[in-house]
């Protein structure tokens, strides 16, 4: 699809359903898997979402034929992460879910996603977060770009998207390091995860709440997308989580009260750590 032939683009933004930051996240059961009780969309995914919905606006928006589909991999509730991309503006969403998927790693997790991507055809860009707020392993994206033989570009703090001589798309991107930037440019289609500095992200507002109600969500087993169950969940991990138990609650700390050495003690203190 390009712009000489005037036919629109088609993102794909995926959405990951996290346990929400401001509740304590517990792992559980018997394989130590996530309590996804309070979960909601990933933050850093609503980025993704941002960025898709400028890029689609900047070239004429829905009316121009472009589509933004947000795609979510995981349990029945994992629905609610799509509902909320579609309330933000999000044009239509698909829901990978699968008892087999319960324990996937993100080999399992890229593996099935891969075969989403697949499914949809036709697809121009994929925008991802930088990494989810629970796994933070930032292994998906390139894994799934891998997957998909795409170009990737990861950690992207600026994205646009504009035509060369022929007409075709042609993206590009900003990556910033400590002490320097680069600008990283890529045709269609490709892979890209955006960082928490290339937008503010828009909170869904009355018209796009009423809007979403309307808006179709496709869900999909892994039959349905010709994955064999047994690459996915516990049985295709490539890693097991052995244990895991809460970290020591943490010590609350030296509190120095200024009796006129307050200097020296911290002094002593952070020699004491070999902090000095
Ligand atoms: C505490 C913890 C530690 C873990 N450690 C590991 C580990 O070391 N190795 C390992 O292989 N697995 C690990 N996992 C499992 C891993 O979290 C899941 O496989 C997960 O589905 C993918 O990895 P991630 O969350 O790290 O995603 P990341 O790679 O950090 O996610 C990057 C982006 O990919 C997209 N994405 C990721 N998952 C989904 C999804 N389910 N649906 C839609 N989009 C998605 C989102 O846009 C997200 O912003 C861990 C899980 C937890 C909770």
């Amino acid at each position: 699809m390009d712009q000489a032939t005037g036919t629109g683009l088609r993102i794909v933004v995926l959405v990951k359903h996290v346990p929400d930051t401001q509740f304590d996240r517990h792992l559980g059961g018997e394989r130590s898997t996530t309590d996804r009780a309070e979960s909601i969309l990933s933050e850093l995914d609503e980025y993704a979402l941002e960025a898709a919905l400028q890029l689609v606006e900047a070239h004429g928006g829905e009316a121009a034929g472009h589509r933004i589909t947000a795609v979510t991999m995981g349990p029945a509730g994992a629905v609610t992460a799509v509902k909320k991309a579609l309330q933000i503006g999000a044009h239509d969403g698909v829901h990978l879910t699968d008892e087999a998927l319960s324990g996937s790693d993100a080999a399992g997790t890229s593996l099935a996603l891969a075969a989403v991507v697949r499914h949809l055809g036709d697809v121009d860009l994929i925008l991802t977060g930088m990494a989810s707020t629970d796994g933070e392993t930032s292994l998906v994206p390139a894994q799934l770009a891998e997957r998909l033989d795409l170009p990737q570009v990861t950690f992207a703090a600026m994205l646009e998207l504009t035509s060369d001589d022929d007409g075709a798309w042609l993206l590009s991107a900003r990556r910033d390091n400590d002490t320097y930037s680069e600008t990283v440019e890529s045709g269609l289609p490709a892979l890209v995860s955006v960082t928490d500095q290339i937008n503010e992200p828009r909170y869904p507002n009355f018209k796009g709440i009423m809007a979403a109600k309307k808006k179709p969500i496709t869900t999909l087993s892994l039959a349905e997308i010709g994955v064999d169950p047994g690459t996915v969940g516990h049985s295709g991990a490539w890693t097991e989580v052995l244990t895991a138990q809460p970290r020591p609650a943490r010590s609350p700390g030296t509190v120095i009260t200024d009796e006129g050495d307050a200097g020296i003690r911290l002094v002593e203190f952070l020699a004491s750590r070999k902090l000095l």
